[in-house]
């Protein structure tokens, strides 16, 4: 069966001043029903540009966008903004990382939670009312019968994360796109949130991609797993393989760097040494190729003059031998 969202050598260009950005090039992923994908990288690696041109909310005058993104047998990239404006917050709704950005200052929260049920099911204002008050309740909200009233500078972080998802579940999205959505809260309430999401998701059966840099959250929420850098997945597979047989060394360094998996996550990151590739002017070859520390495995100069592939299924994009791949990370670079 056709997955849910299939996206196909997607390719996003954006045109600066300095040339041409290359955000996203050449990726493919899927997603299946009622099952969530996450996807890591450090920022700059595409996976917010990603999943904004999923959503059509890419800036037509300056973004180039090709390849093929098919939601549920409907083609998106070739969509007009009307077909768009009809998915989004419907069949496709997305949870910010910042809920201010999501939520007006002016209006109350039940009337911003409403918005989206009236557009798009033709409600009475009166019922969408009804319905934003059954979501805050849904969501964890007390007293939602008092509190829909409430403008967001009246409810804490937590409470405002809480009543963006209402807002983005009150359609019963299929899809739902999370982006960084507990990076701005404090431990306890990320925790919260992230248990209401896989309650949320249990109930209304949607599926989710979940973008994070935080390999902690994501081995606790995702099923499958695509690792970005560059614009392009360097790896992909169950979430289970990824973290604990990691086939790539860019994963590699994130995994290393990391406190231990299932420990304590709120620690940050030890970045990778070297910085991330510039999208004017890419590395040739492999892009990560000027941090890796492992070049020197393989023969030839490929690294830095072969463009390694992505496979299908589970795989890495990388030109060490597959047996290399399953062997070095497990005598070597075991996490902290
Ligand atoms: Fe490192 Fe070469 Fe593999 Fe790229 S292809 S990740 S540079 S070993
Ligand atoms: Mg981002």
């Amino acid at each position: 069966p056709q997955p849910f969202l299939s996206v196909r050598d997607l390719r996003v260009q954006f045109s600066t001043e300095d040339g041409i950005v290359k955000a996203v090039d050449g990726l493919s992923f899927d997603v299946e029903r009622g099952k969530t994908l996450g996807i890591v990288g450090e920022s700059g690696s595409g996976k917010s540009v990603t999943n904004l041109t999923v959503l059509g909310l890419h800036n037509p005058r300056s973004t180039t966008v090709d390849g093929e993104i098919v939601l549920d047998g409907q083609e998106l990239v070739t969509a007009t903004e009307k077909e768009m404006e009809k998915l989004r917050g419907n069949k496709v709704a997305m949870i910010f990382q910042d809920p201010l950005t999501a939520l007006s200052p002016y209006y109350t929260v039940g009337r911003q939670i409403a918005e989206p049920f009236m557009k798009h099911t033709g409600a009475s204002k009166k019922e969408a009312r009804q319905r934003a008050i059954e979501m805050l309740a849904k969501v964890g909200i007390p007293q939602p019968q008092t509190r829909v009233d409430d403008y967001p500078h009246q409810f804490s972080g937590g409470m405002r994360q809480r009543a963006m998802i209402a807002m983005a579940l009150i359609c019963d999205p299929d899809l739902l796109i999370a982006d960084e959505p507990t990076t701005a809260l404090d431990v306890t309430v990320q925790a919260q949130i992230l248990d209401l999401l896989k309650d949320l998701q249990q109930e209304f059966g949607s599926a989710i991609i979940f973008i994070t840099h935080d390999l902690g959250v994501i081995a606790d929420m995702a099923d499958d797993l695509l690792v970005m850098y560059s614009g392009r997945a360097v790896e992909r597979g169950s979430v289970t393989e990824v973290l604990h047989r990691p086939q790539h060394p860019y994963t590699w360094g994130l995994l290393s760097s990391m406190p231990r998996l299932g420990g304590d996550t709120s620690q940050a990151l030890t970045p990778i040494p070297g910085s991330p590739p510039s999208l004017l002017n890419p590395p040739s070859g492999c892009p990560f190729h000027p941090r890796c520390a492992f070049t020197g495995e393989v023969s030839g100069g490929r690294c830095s003059g072969e463009r390694p592939s992505l496979a299908t299924g589970r795989a890495a994009a990388c030109h060490l031998t597959a047996d290399q791949k399953q062997t070095i990370f497990l005598d070597k670079i075991q996490p902290r």
